[in-house]
């Protein structure tokens, strides 16, 4: 049960190229000393733009399952071949001082979390408006290779069918103009605005486009050798 001035579990979940780091990172820097960042832990090797403690806690495949065996997560899953977990004492540390903790995981880790914590836990699915964005979005990087598209994309369209089809209380965010999304997430945190993914046109389109991209569909097509 929540007390008082217990904080709470902002949980950000969408596709990559959603834009939700960066918006958890631009509500945090409104409000440091209320709000702050869950750093998983995770086995997946360090990216050079990242720093170790800030953007995760890099471990190796030993220490995770030392720590998994120890009861140490509260919630931990494995995305693309690597582990990521969630640390029970950072969040219990987080919302005991009062801060909103925020979560940049995956719909798992997410459903598992608010399971925990569900007087708590807030849950935002963010989306771009639309999967052809979603998908200009993910060329634009220039980081993925076609099999990491396609990935991510079978990805976002499990994701947005779980949202759609679930019976937890999400929370839509549409990431168009990055200034107003953040305005519609700080109104959200505010209590002062509330639009349900599930009765979203948007995302049922969304969902509608990813089911008929080749690139999202499930099936592997071997080419013939
Ligand atoms: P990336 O390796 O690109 O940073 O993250 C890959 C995926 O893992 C993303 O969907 C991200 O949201 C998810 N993720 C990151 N940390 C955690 C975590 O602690 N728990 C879970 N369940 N998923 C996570």
């Amino acid at each position: 049960m929540q007390s008082a001035n217990q904080g709470r579990l902002i949980v950000f979940v969408g596709p990559a190229g959603a834009g939700k780091t960066t918006l958890a990172h631009r509500l945090i820097a409104a409000s440091p000393n209320l709000r702050a960042f869950s750093v998983s832990h995770t086995t997946r090797p360090m990216r050079a733009t990242e720093t170790d403690g800030q953007d995760y806690h890099f471990i190796g495949r030993s220490q995770f399952e030392q720590m998994a065996a120890d009861g140490q997560f509260v919630e931990s899953a494995l995305v693309h071949d690597n582990y990521y977990g969630t640390s029970r004492a950072e969040v219990v540390r987080h919302i005991d001082a009062g801060r909103d903790l925020f979560f940049d995981i995956d719909i798992q880790g997410a459903i598992n979390l608010h399971r925990q914590f569900a007087d708590q836990t807030l849950l935002v699915f963010i989306v771009p408006p639309s999967w052809a964005v979603l998908v200009s979005r993910l060329e634009g990087r220039g980081s993925e290779t076609d099999q990491t598209l396609r990935r991510r994309l079978r990805t976002a369209r499990a994701e947005l069918q779980q949202v759609r089809d679930s019976s937890l209380p999400w929370q839509l965010v549409i990431n168009d103009r990055i200034d107003v999304a953040e305005a519609d997430l700080a109104a959200l945190l505010a209590g002062q605005r509330s639009v349900a993914a599930t009765d979203s046109d948007v995302l049922l389109q969304m969902g509608q486009d990813a089911n008929s991209d080749p690139r999202a569909a499930d099936t592997v097509v071997i080419a013939p050798s």
